[in-house]
């Protein structure tokens, strides 16, 4: 796999959008693979977030989950501009042809381009004490639950999490350990549209994040679809009778999943195809893309990594850099979901192998720690 086979005497010019998981693999892989690339990464954010943590801003601040690019430009050596573009078929089939993107004013010439710009969240809802995902990721969360704390008065107040999702999941749990900490006089509530919690897991799953559900005082609401916010009430319409409610709330955290702006078909290679046309010098991975042939296109940080490595590997064969590279088949080799600070459930291997409890926390924590040291530039990774 490592044999070079040098046939350009120019460095490499490449770009990356998107500085997520699927970009920053796809960066680190290149940047071992030819160190005199000329690498540059697009991305609005001014740091990299490590999103698998954000339930962790419940009490620990934002900051310790983000990591500057600046710090990350130097650990590998690219350059970061700090913009946001957009993307349509027109301009990738001239990206393609032109080999340029322009920025402004600047023209950057490159020789391959990876698009990784990941999913978008659903629109913010702007309303006092309403937080989404977009609002977690800019906010330190662990200050606003601070201050809502601080700020109750006599009576209970009622947290809503809206989406019972692995991340309202994994949020509910926190927060409950947090306001049991405080001794918070609160009513935790978790809503879910759907009438089974964790339908595309195994029900081992579900079943047994219920039962801590009720040890930690979460109440879990089923069927009601949400349907918006309105001041201190969630309006909710049940998903079988279509009857409608409202739920009052305090505190609100909708967390109703993210889905791609733009959704990117690739060969096996991570190379966009576009109209049955394989853009050449245009690759692709992570959430924004699907490769059409091989391996996994769930939307996780397991196949975004392994998406942008193998995008990063073709484009270096491509580039006459490397002999062989295998093409994308990763398939997901497990999910752990966290349920606080000493408890987790989820399955590894395959789907009938299911952990919990400590063995499932320290396995998750594993994987975290796999992740931080690719960045502290250890790469681990062996599938
Ligand atoms: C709260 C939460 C918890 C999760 N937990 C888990 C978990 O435990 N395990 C798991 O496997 N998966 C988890 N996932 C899913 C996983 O995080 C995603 O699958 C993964 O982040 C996808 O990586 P990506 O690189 O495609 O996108 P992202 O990591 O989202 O990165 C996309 C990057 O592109 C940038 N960008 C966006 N638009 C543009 C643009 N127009 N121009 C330039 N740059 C742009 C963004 O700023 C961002 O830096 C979780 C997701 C969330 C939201």
């Amino acid at each position: 796999m490592n044999t070079f086979t040098r046939k350009k005497t120019k460095p490499l010019k490449l770009i990356i959008i998107g500085g997520g998981y699927a970009g920053l693999s796809a960066l680190i892989t290149l940047r071992n693979q030819a160190p005199d690339a000329e690498i540059t990464l697009i991305d609005p954010r001014p740091s990299h977030l490590i999103i698998t943590r954000l339930h962790e801003t419940v009490h620990r601040p934002l900051s310790k989950i983000q990591i500057p690019y600046s710090l990350l430009a130097e650990r590998f050596d690219f350059i970061h501009k700090q913009q946001a573009i957009q993307l349509d078929e027109d301009r990738l089939k001239a990206w393609n042809l032109e080999k340029t993107i322009q920025l402004g004013e600047e023209s950057l010439p490159f020789d391959y381009l990876l698009i990784a710009i990941g999913s978008l969240s659903s629109p913010s809802v702007n309303e006092p004490n309403v937080y989404d995902l977009n609002a977690i990721g800019q906010h330190c969360f662990a200050k606003v639950l601070e201050q809502f704390i601080a700020n109750t008065d006599a009576n209970e107040k009622t947290v809503n999490i809206v989406g019972a999702g692995p991340t309202g999941i994994q949020f509910a749990f926190e927060m409950a350990h947090v306001l049991h900490a405080c001794h918070a006089d609160y009513q935790l509530n978790l809503i879910e549209g759907s009438d089974r919690l964790l339908a595309a897991f195994p029900c081992e799953i579900a079943g047994y994040v219920e039962r801590r559900m009720i040890e930690r005082r979460i109440t879990l609401i089923k069927s009601q679809f949400y349907k918006g916010i309105q001041g201190r009430e969630i309006l909710l319409e049940h998903s079988q009778s279509g009857e409608k409610s409202v739920q009052p709330t305090d505190l609100t955290l909708l967390l109703l999943g993210k889905k791609p702006e733009i959704l990117l078909h690739a060969n096996s290679s991570g190379q966009v195809v576009l109209e049955h046309n394989v853009l050449r010098q245009l690759f692709t991975a992570g959430d924004c893309s699907h490769f059409d042939e091989l391996g996994s296109n769930l939307m996780t940080s397991q196949s975004a990594i392994r998406k942008g490595k193998a995008a990063a590997n073709n484009i270096l064969r491509e580039a006459g850099l490397l002999s062989f590279c295998l093409p994308y088949m990763h398939q997901d080799i497990g999910y752990l979901l966290s349920l606080g600070p000493d408890d987790a459930v989820g399955w590894i291997g395959t789907k009938n192998n299911i952990i919990s409890g400590l063995p499932a926390f320290i396995a998750k924590e594993a994987i975290e720690a796999q992740y931080d040291l690719l960045l502290s530039g250890i790469n681990s990774y062996v599938l």
